[in-house]
């Protein structure tokens, strides 16, 4: 036996490309093209950096009344972490410690399969249909856990309050996650059923409609009781995740809501714009709830798309992975980045 064998066998999440250069388009990892609000700016360039020398406030508590005002919920039902994909990987400890096999789509978020590996949490996936829909009846069976993604990714495709409700009606048994990454591009909430439900969880990120993927803010709501156990696994592992800074920035992110509507009116209109542009092209595409749209053409391949883009330095997201391996996955940029890649997809058909 050598060190070597008692090392970890994992296959790890992998993000879009971040190429060593500095001129590109980088449409591939759903990032907002805008940059956060004045109001944050100011909250990190007037931050007290002597205040540094203090741990930070435990479980983010300004944070949490800030986020749990918006949502009209009270601070208990509210936990926050370093982005969603912390506090999803804290959820799936907590949450999933069933000998069942948790359920979720064989196309949604692929970080997914990486907890469950390094969890050893064993897991099902249930094959959406031929139009990348999730159906809420393939979830009535038994599980030891339900993650949904909703809007879901990478298909972009958004369902009701119904759909999530049939799916929690389904599942009293056991913990129902709904990812809300992509929510305010135009998807519909689940927080209303929070009320109703003490077994579901919702998760939300600063990285997409915040502007704030590098200051790595994510979180979740639900029960006191889910939200507990969120605490009592942060605490076992990591008892101050989130930062004194980025819980300034992420609080002032919430004192302007006008920006955030402004921001997210404008990557809106470039979506359905695009849409227009690739459809008149010959892509495929569902409509789009998120902030990046999901298209094949029915006479290119996506690979081959995919890697003339790159020389035109534009780089969007393709999996050569069985059922999607013909899409591409293109986030919504500014204006001029989009009309670059529509030029460029012009160019190449
Ligand atoms: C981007 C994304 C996340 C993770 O967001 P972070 O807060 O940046 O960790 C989670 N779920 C989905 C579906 C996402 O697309």
């Amino acid at each position: 036996m050598s060190w070597r064998d008692n090392l970890i066998k994992i296959e790890p999440y992998v993000a879009g490309e971040q190429p060593n250069k500095t001129d590109f388009i980088k449409l591939n990892a759903n990032e907002n093209p805008y940059p956060p609000s004045p109001r944050v700016l100011a909250a990190v360039s007037n931050f007290n950096a002597e205040s540094l020398k203090k741990y930070p406030s435990a479980n983010a508590l300004p944070l949490v009344k800030a986020i749990a005002k918006r949502e009209g919920l009270n601070p208990e039902n509210v936990f926050a972490g370093n982005g969603t994909d912390d506090v999803l990987s804290l959820a799936f400890r907590a949450f999933f410690n069933s000998k069942k096999p948790i359920i979720f789509p064989d196309i949604t978020y692929s970080f997914n399969t990486v907890w469950c590996g390094i969890l050893n949490i064993p897991y099902e996936t249930v094959p959406v249909d031929e139009n990348f829909n999730i159906n809420a009846k393939d979830y009535a069976r038994e599980n030891g856990g339900v993650v949904i993604a909703n809007p879901n990714a990478p298909t972009s495709i958004g369902r009701g309050l119904d759909f999530i409700r049939e799916i929690l009606d389904n599942n009293r048994e056991s913990v129902v996650i709904v990812d809300e990454a992509y929510v305010d591009f135009g998807g519909t909430t689940a927080v209303p059923l929070l009320k109703e439900y003490d077994n579901l969880l919702i998760t939300r990120t600063f990285s997409k409609s915040r502007s704030l993927a590098g200051m790595r803010l994510g979180w979740a709501m639900g029960s006191a009781e889910l939200i507990s156990a969120l605490y009592a696994t942060k605490d076992s592992m990591n008892s101050y995740p989130v930062d004194s800074i980025a819980q300034a920035a992420g609080a002032a992110s919430f004192e302007d809501e006008e920006y955030f509507q402004s921001t997210l009116k404008r990557v809106i209109a470039t979506r359905d714009r695009l849409t227009k542009e690739l459809r008149a092209m010959g892509f495929k595409l569902p409509d789009s709830q998120t902030n990046f749209v999901f298209a094949s053409h029915p006479k290119h391949s996506a690979r081959e798309i995919f890697e003339y883009l790159k020389t035109k330095d534009i780089y969007v997201r393709w999996w050569g992975k069985p059922k999607i391996d013909n899409f591409l996955r293109i986030t919504v940029g500014t204006d001029e980045e989009t009309d670059a890649l529509i030029a460029a997809l012009k160019d190449f058909i």
